[in-house]
Formats: C-alpha cells, structure tokens, sequence
C-alpha cells in the first residue's frame, strides 16, 4: 500500500532523530554523553508544575477555545507589547499553539500557496544555516526555500543588500531566528531595523505580499553584549511580522508543547484567524492545565528563567574555550540560545580509529557517537554548506561538557 508523496518526501528531523537514539542508547545502559537536541536539563519551575497539577485537580481537563483562554492570550498580548515592544498586538492577536513547531508549521501553511499548474512557487528567504525543521515546513506547504548563506566571518549573519539581492516577486516569507539555532549568534537591533527596512522597501515594490516569520524562541537565553530585539518592533513592518515564541527553552518546559504565534495590525489578526481555523481542523486547542502552568510560568518564575539563563552563560563559554582548543576544530562565541556549531572540516576524508571514512558531517557524527558515545548533530540539514559541520547543544551539565569534549579530543587523535 502507498503513502502520500507528500510524506514519502519528508525527511525525519535530524535533530530528534539524533536524541531519540541517544536516548535509547541511555535507556539500554550506555554511558552516551548527549549533546543533540536543544533541550535544558533543569526542571520546569516548581511553581508551573503546582499551578498546572492544580489545575487537573480543579478538573481543567477539557476543551478549551481553540486559540487558548482569553486570559492566557491577554498575558503573552501584554509581554509582546512591553516587553518586546511590539505595537498593538491584543489577544485577538495570538494563537497558543501545540510547541512552537506547530506554530511555525501553521504560520507557513496560511502563508504560502501551493503552486497550481505552472505557477513558479512562492519562496521562503531562509539565511543558513537554519535549523533544521524550517525548510522542510515550508516546503511541505508548497514552498520554495532559498538559502541566504552566511559565514562565520559575517557572524552567521545576512546583509541587507544580500536579502535586498535575494526578494523578487516571488518572495513570500523571509525567516529570521536571532538568537539562532544552530549559531547561537544574534543581530544587533541596528542590523535587525536594517533587514527591516529592506522588506519594507521591497514590500512598496516588488513582493508586496512579502512578511517576516521571526523565530524568537530564545529571546531570554542571551548572554552576550548584543540586547535582544523583536523585528516586529519595527514601524516600518510591525504589520506584516508574524512573531513566534515558546516556554519550552526558557523556563525549560520543552516537554509541555506551548508555543504562540502572534502579529500586529489587520494582518496580524487576519493570519491569526487562519491558523485558528487550522488548528481547530487539527489540534483543536492546547491543554487546558498546560495554560495553567504557563501563566504562573509568565508571570511569576523569572527568576527560575534567571538562574538557568546564568548557567547558560557559563556553560556557553566553557564550551567555547575547550572547544577551540580542540586542534582542528573552528567554532564562533555563542551569544544567545544554547548551542554552537563548530567546523569539523579539517578532519573530513580522514578515517576514524573504528574504520569509518568521514566524507562528511553524517559520518563524523555517526562514529563520535558509536566510537566515543558523543551525540552531536550533523550538519547537512541546517543548510547547504552544513557538511562540514556539527551541532552542540550545550544545554547540559558543565562536567558532561568537560568529558565530551575530552572524549571528542580522544576521537580526533585516533583518526587517520
Ligand atoms: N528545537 C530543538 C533542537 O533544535 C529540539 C528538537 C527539534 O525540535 O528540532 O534541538
């Protein structure tokens, strides 16, 4: 029996699909250092758990308006407009969504058209390396993905004549993720009011159905000297920025799915009102306790969002400084979110001490992991130039830092 083209087309995330194994392989006793998906190994604050384990008690166990309560709506409405200062955004503007992968995944599917007949697909701008699930998502709902490279000389960062370079009436959508996965670098508000000002231009000529999707899952792990910024901030396109965010790395509550898509103006509402009318065709609505916990999480634990967000900054830099003392190895200063993502280039086409040619990031990956029990992400699907690195989350323990990278050390001496 066939499955859809659709499907068969889709590649698994490499990103769980690395952690589902390192976590098999730990559940059968191995002692694998895991490194892979971007998942903080605190505990969600004390408080969400109580307000969300109430709220079972109290028998909030059922169907909730598919958006999410008006109330939980009305608290992330006020963050964005204080917080991230984002202009008019009310509850009629937020969508609470099941993770923030829903989020983006309905935020593309009322966005783009499926081509009809000949049509010339509509394209996602997509700087890279991105992580891995944008492309896929967009390309699901008939997109086009075009890749804006960066290098780690330009910070892993576009320029505004790059992206002016890259719109043309196809583009629909450009993606922004600062701080980013897999970089961990950020764009100064100066540079994010830049970007801005180029869709704006472009939106008065060429795509004027252009929008920005920005990814701001990582708005509170920032460390560096870079404060953080919402794109949608900007006059110039508060109204045609869908904004998305989420507990699950913050207050690390990855496993409780919330996530919130959000916009401004007439747009805004109008988006909103078509993923609501999506997830009410699929999901139906988030958990009910889940709000419970989410709000307490809002609004009374930053100082567990403190806490984590300090261990971060010192994680971060541990990494960073064993890291590029690891002969071969080149990796930039992580300034936000929890990861790096180091170029192993030097040692490709060599062959590891268990026998394995590592023509590229899959391969190095593949044997760190059955050679010295190290989960790291491979590069490729974080976007064309990926081959020739890896992903590390450093979303763990300072001592499993200290050992994997000892471990790393041992893997890249034995290699030939
Ligand atoms: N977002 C996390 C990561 O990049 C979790 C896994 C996933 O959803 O990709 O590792």
């Amino acid at each position: 029996m066939r499955i859809s083209a659709r499907a068969n087309s889709l590649k698994p995330s490499s990103t769980v699909a690395v952690m589902n194994r390192a976590k098999a392989l730990k559940a059968q006793g191995v002692d694998v250092l895991n490194f892979s998906a971007g998942e903080p190994d605190f505990n969600s604050p004390q408080r969400a758990k109580d307000a969300a384990i109430a709220a079972i008690s109290a028998n909030q166990t059922r169907y909730i308006e598919t958006a999410g309560d008006l109330a939980s709506r009305e608290l992330i409405a006020g963050f964005l407009r204080e917080r991230n200062r984002i202009p008019g955004v009310t509850a009629d503007h937020v969508i609470i969504t099941s993770g923030v992968k829903m989020a983006l995944y309905m935020a593309f599917q009322c966005l783009f058209d499926v081509p009809a007949g000949d049509q010339e697909a509509q394209e996602l701008l997509l700087p890279v390396p991105a992580w891995v699930s944008f492309a896929p998502m967009a390309q699901l709902a008939g997109a086009k993905v075009v890749e804006l490279p960066t290098t780690p000389e330009s910070d892993f960062k576009i320029t505004p004549e790059q992206l002016r370079g890259a719109i043309s009436p196809r583009s629909r959508a450009l993606l922004i993720n600062s701080p980013s996965n897999p970089c961990s670098t950020m764009y100064t508000p100066d540079e994010l009011r830049a970007l801005a000002e180029v869709v704006a231009e472009a939106s008065r000529t060429v795509a004027p159905d252009l929008v920005i999707v920005s990814d701001e899952l990582y708005q509170n792990i920032v460390f560096g000297d870079v404060p953080f910024a919402s794109i949608g901030s900007f006059a110039s396109v508060s109204e045609r920025t869908i904004t998305i965010n989420g507990p699950g790395k913050s207050f690390a509550m990855t496993g409780w799915r919330l996530g919130w898509a959000s916009g401004s103006g007439e747009f805004g509402k109008k988006v909103v009102s078509a993923m609501t009318k999506l997830q009410g065709q699929s999901t139906t609505c988030v958990p009910a306790f889940c709000l419970a916990g989410l709000r307490e999480a809002l609004s009374h634990c930053q100082s567990d969002l403190e806490v984590m967000r300090a261990a971060f900054a010192v994680r971060g830099a541990l990494m960073y400084d064993l890291l590029r003392a690891v002969p071969g190895v080149k990796v930039a200063r992580p300034m936000g979110a929890f990861y790096v993502f180091p170029d192993i280039s030097a040692h490709l086409h060599r062959t590891s001490a268990g026998g394995r040619l590592l023509s590229g990031a899959a391969d190095f990956a593949a044997a760190l992991l059955d050679e010295q029990q190290v989960a790291v992400v491979p590069g490729e699907d974080f976007g064309s130039m990926g081959h020739r690195h890896v992903r590390m989350s450093f979303a763990c323990g300072e001592d499993q830092i200290r050992k994997g990278i000892a471990r790393l050390n041992a893997f890249i001496a034995g290699l030939r």
